[in-house]
């Protein structure tokens, strides 16, 4: 979403829907951000909205970007909210709209281990049919769609094995360093047999943005806290460390989390 985030000056908004706390850093864009959410979480961010997406209590064309960010799966009404959320953004700016593709791997396994199908109630399974249908009703024109791919974060004993999100989940599963060997090997069978595995689902942008989309999958989504690293970004930083096995590692740069490196297409590891 920095496709959208990093362009905005200080006097712009953004509305961070269905954000709990925040699906971003405040770092992340120089604008004012309003979260909102139909529950209150654990910690109150700076601006924050205790609403229902179907009815903002915004004014229309208040917002110059909007971010769903992995939160439009949950919404019971989700033609309706992404209408209401069309009004307040302004006809100008921009929307990032992030959600699991239901026929993964990765998606299937998340509604089978949290009760109550993690609160997933739209099952989304075809891309070029939601992106219109979001253009539709937001009133911005679809801009790009980018594949995601997953770590499985949910699957993190680290994430997972605290009392407040126990009673939720039938499976706590894998210890961190088992999860990241985990997530190397699916890395390396989709390569070779180009399966989709580790594939998570869209992240669809819509309306004007600052940079173009690069549309290459980033192959390095840390285990721990989900954040995805470009090859070579993390190569920049000179993060990457040779092991006993044909692999390098990493240490994400925002969580510390060691992780499997892997070769995004073109480079070599
Ligand atoms: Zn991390």
């Amino acid at each position: 979403m920095h496709e959208i985030l990093d362009h905005l000056d200080d006097n712009a908004i953004v509305l961070d829907i269905g954000s709990g706390p925040g699906s971003f850093p405040d770092s992340a864009t120089r604008a004012r951000v309003f979260r909102v959410d139909l529950d209150p979480p654990g910690r109150v961010p700076q601006r924050f909205a205790l609403a229902d997406a179907l009815a903002l209590p915004f004014k229309t064309a208040t917002f110059d970007a909007v971010i769903l960010n992995h939160s439009l799966e949950h919404f019971p009404q989700w033609k309706l909210a992404v209408q209401e959320i069309g009004r307040v953004v302004k006809k100008s700016g921009a929307a990032y709209i992030a959600v699991p593709d239901a026929s993964t791997f990765s998606d299937r396994l998340y509604r089978k281990v949290f009760r109550d199908r993690g609160g997933h109630v739209n099952l989304f399974v075809d891309a070029p049919k939601l992106a219109h249908a979001l253009a539709w009703y937001l009133g911005l024109p679809h801009a790009a769609t980018r594949v995601l791919q997953t770590s499985l974060v949910f699957q993190n004993r680290h994430n997972t094995n605290h009392a407040g999100i126990r009673p939720e989940m039938r499976f706590l599963g894998l210890p961190e360093p088992l999860l990241a060997l985990a997530i190397r090997l699916i890395r390396t069978i989709d390569k070779h047999r180009q399966t989709r595995l580790g594939v998570y689902g869209w992240a669809f942008f819509f309306g004007k943005l600052g940079e173009p989309v690069i549309l290459t999958p980033r192959l390095n989504v840390c285990v721990r806290c989900g954040q995805a690293h470009p090859d070579e970004y993390l190569r920049a930083l000179q993060l990457l460390r040779p092991t006993a096995l044909p692999w390098h590692q990493y240490h994400c740069p925002d969580c510390g989390c060691a992780n499997w490196f892997v070769p995004e297409i073109g480079t070599n590891a």
